[in-house]
Parts: structure tokens; C-alpha cells; sequence
């Protein structure tokens, strides 16, 4: 038995969260052995909250909700109105956690997910600083913590490294607001994959598997033995959340966000099942039990 949980995304199972939907991500989630479902919020219009806490509960699960904002709800925007249309979507996407049960909101908290053609202005990191802090006083109020998620530069020009995400979680200045690796932005941004680790130390909250190519792990070139030695010697304890995108799961707006164009599997279930031995076998191998 390892000491850290583990997560799946529901994007391996289904591209939406009607009732229906959430009902067959949850039994698949549960059967695939996971203790945390990951639930994006991009489709929250047509997400039951209750219902679907109720169901999270039944299996006995817990739950992560994440997100990414958009180009017209942007708290990365120089444009007051874009900001606030950002940040009212981020205190509402809180309250959505919380009525899920959740306690961890995390994702692109600062920008929209998509390629920006031009770097990030100085009255952009401001309102992104002011956003989330106001974000992280909402969420300690009610008991919550919030990542920020580490993402490459075609999805964002605000944090694309661990160092990037300290100096953003210094300015906000918060000590709810933790830290969150995903190897697949790693690949791209990071020197490798150890030296990120142990510079987040404590302050790392969160991990994403992913493939360089997101389908099955351990059919791409990462190197998953550096980077679980790596949390062994940070003794992180955290969550650890496979996700993996596929074109045979679609949703219509985060697989257009995240260029998911390739069908890299077409049997979610039995890609969950495998992901979970592997990152056990990873943890079992390098010391995390
Ligand atoms: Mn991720």
C-alpha cells in the first residue's frame, strides 16, 4: 500500500458531466480501483452538484475539481471586464468544489487555456495576483486549498515552470495556495524531471501522470523512474492523478483546448486500470510505501 492517493481524470471515461454521464465516470472510476475522481468543470452547465456528490460519495470517493478559464473570462487580461468575468468564473467554479465535497481547486487558475500571441503584461500578473488572492481568502474560509497548475507555453504565458509557480504562489502569498507538476508540461518546460521536485519541496500539492503524448504510460519516452524517485525524496504525500486524453472521448471544449486531435486509445476503462498498476508499480519500485 502506498501512502498517496490515487486520481484519475474523468476525461478518460467521458467528455461531459450530465447526470448520466457522471453516474458511468464515477462507477468507472471506482472499478478501476482510484480513490479521487478528478472532475473538470468545463461542462458545468449540465453538472447535478448534488447528484453527483451523492454518487461520489456512494462509491467512496473523494473529488478534485479543475479548470482552466477562457479568453473571454481571462483574470490574466489587461481588460477589467475580462478579469472580472474571470474571476467571477473562479468563485463560482469554488462553490461547485465545495458542493461537491471537495477541497482542492485546481488547474489554470491564472489564464485560459490556449496559445496567447504575445507574453504576459505587467498589469496581467497584477490582476492575476489580485484574483487569486481574493480566491485563496474564499477558499480558506471554507476550509479549502487551491493548485496552480504548471502548463507548457502553448497553453498558457503565465506559469510555464516550477519556478514560475513560486514566484506566483510568493506573490499571492497564501498557504493554501500549493503548487501542481504535470510530467507532460514538465517534458516540455523543465531541464528534467527531478530538479522541479525538489525545488517545490512542501510547497508541491498536487501531481498529473501524463504521457509526452498523453495516451498510455509508459509508451513515450518520460523517464516516470526519475520523477518518482524524485517525490521519494521529498516524501510528497499528496494526490497522484493520471490523465490521459484521447480523440475517442471528446469533450467539445477542453479537447479543442488541449489540441487533443490523435486517438491514442479507445477503451478508457481498461486504460485507467493499467494506469493505476503502473503508477503503484512506480511507487512500490521507488520507495513510496
Ligand atoms: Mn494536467
Amino acid at each position: 500500500m502506498t501512502s498517496n492517493r490515487l486520481g484519475v481524470h474523468a476525461l478518460v471515461f467521458e467528455g461531459g458531466t450530465t447526470p448520466a454521464e457522471v453516474e458511468r465516470i464515477v462507477a468507472q472510476a471506482a472499478a478501476a480501483g482510484y480513490d479521487i475522481l478528478e472532475l473538470s468543470l468545463h461542462d458545468s452547465a449540465n453538472l447535478d452538484v448534488a447528484a453527483a456528490r451523492t454518487a461520489i460519495d456512494a462509491a467512496g470517493l473523494a473529488v478534485v475539481a479543475s479548470r482552466g478559464l477562457a479568453f473571454d473570462a481571462d483574470v490574466s487580461s489587461d481588460d477589467p471586464e475580462v478579469v472580472r468575468r474571470g474571476a467571477a468564473l473562479l468563485h463560482e467554479s469554488l462553490a461547485i468544489t465545495a458542493g461537491l465535497g471537495g477541497e482542492f481547486f485546481t488547474g489554470a487558475l491564472y489564464s485560459a487555456l490556449g496559445k496567447y500571441g504575445r507574453q504576459l503584461t505587467g498589469a496581467g500578473w497584477a490582476n492575476v495576483v489580485g484574483v487569486l488572492s481574493d480566491l485563496a481568502d474564499d477558499a480558506a474560509g471554507r476550509g479549502m486549498r487551491l493548485g496552480l497548475e504548471i502548463c507548457n507555453r502553448y497553453e498558457t504565458n503565465v506559469i510555464n515552470t516550477a519556478a514560475d509557480a513560486l514566484r506566483l504562489a510568493d506573490a499571492i502569498g497564501r498557504d493554501n495556495v500549493l503548487v501542481h507538476l504535470d510530467t507532460y508540461h514538465m517534458n516540455i518546460e523543465e531541464d528534467d524531471f527531478v530538479r522541479p521536485v525538489h525545488l517545490l519541496g512542501d510547497r508541491l500539492g498536487y501531481v498529473h501522470i501524463g504521457e509526452n503524448h498523453r495516451g498510455y504510460l509508459g509508451s513515450g519516452h518520460l523517464d516516470f523512474g526519475a520523477f518518482f524517485r524524485a517525490l521519494d525524496d521529498i516524501s510528497y504525500a499528496g494526490p497522484i492523478t493520471f490523465e490521459s486524453f484521447s480523440s475517442a472521448v471528446v469533450s467539445p471544449t477542453l479537447s479543442s483546448d488541449l489540441a487533443i486531435w490523435r486517438n491514442l486509445w479507445s477503451d478508457g476503462p481498461a486504460l485507467a486500470r493499467h494506469a493505476r498498476d503502473y503508477v503503484s508499480a512506480q511507487l512500490a519500485a521507488h520507495g513510496n510505501d
